[in-house]
């Protein structure tokens, strides 16, 4: 009964949901989502403003595809720490993941210092670690700099 809101879009027998997404995120998360290769070819359905109990409007995404990647998932949780991310069997829930922020973010951030090594050094993977629970902040661990993780572009862009 909680979940024939889930109905609206269609159900899927094998799948990823990324649920709670806070309303006006979600096309933002689709972007992201999109970057990627291995979505190209994917079935996806967008839910924008769906009644969630928890955010008052929440957004979805779901996606025909058995498997969504680690990073994918970690670049989601730089933007939206809290989402779920859903897998889905036989129409049912199979597994499911609150994503949190995260304490570290490996090879998908560009350091704003150009002489870090990081961008000298372009087989270099970049790494940074985050200064607080809600990852606003983040530090180069090769040159030591502090950015505000807004300011920071994606390799992927
Ligand atoms: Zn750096």
């Amino acid at each position: 009964m909680k979940n024939e809101k889930m109905l609206l879009i269609p159900k899927i027998d094998l799948g990823i949901v990324v649920d709670h997404i806070p309303a006006g995120m979600g096309i933002k998360i689709l972007e992201i989502i999109s970057q990627y290769e291995e979505i190209k070819e994917v079935p996806v359905s967008l839910g924008l403003n769906y009644e969630s109990r928890r955010l008052g409007k929440k957004d979805l995404i779901k996606l025909q595809m058995e498997f969504l990647s680690p990073e994918i998932i970690q670049h989601i949780s730089i933007v939206a720490p809290g989402v779920t991310v859903k897998a889905i069997k036989d129409y049912k829930v199979h597994s499911k993941v609150v994503v949190k922020a995260p304490q570290e973010i490996r090879n998908l951030l560009e350091c704003k210092n150009p002489n870090c090594i990081t961008n000298v050094e372009k087989h270099v993977e970049t790494h940074f670690v985050s200064l607080g629970k809600d990852c606003k902040q983040v530090r180069c661990e090769y040159c030591e700099r502090v950015f505000d993780l807004n300011e920071l572009h994606t390799l992927v862009d």
